[in-house]
């Protein structure tokens, strides 16, 4: 092989491993973003089954109820303790009817906090 070309050939696989590394980069960087949603969702799912397990129970105390009482305690707000939905806030996710649940990226929720405040 003559040198000119083999250098040639060096070259192009240098170039190759260059944009490998890129590649690698971007591939890192988007499974970080993917594990944060991951993680995110993972916790979203256990308020979601803790508040569908709390629901539940609420309406198997609720049944023996006459329908006034069980209408009353079935709004949003009632039977859940606003210490837990306060705390549940404090620890950065969503108590409002929009995102309950979901964890709050952009600092405070308008919608949360009314939604505490009506309390
Ligand atoms: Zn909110």
């Amino acid at each position: 092989m003559e040198e000119k070309e083999f250098f040639s050939q060096v070259s192009h696989l240098e170039e190759q491993l260059g944009q490998i590394y890129v590649d690698f980069g971007n591939m890192k960087a988007h499974l970080a973003d993917l594990m944060e949603e991951n993680h995110n969702l993972q916790l979203e799912n256990r308020h979601l089954r803790e508040r569908i397990e709390k629901t539940k129970q609420r309406q198997k105390k609720n049944a023996g109820k006459s329908s006034a009482d069980a209408a009353d305690t079935s709004s949003f707000q009632a039977g859940e303790g606003y210490d837990n939905l306060a705390r549940l806030y404090q620890e950065g996710f969503h108590i409002c009817n929009l995102h309950y649940g979901s964890v709050r990226k952009d600092g405070d929720c308008l919608f949360c906090l009314a939604f505490l405040n009506k309390k």
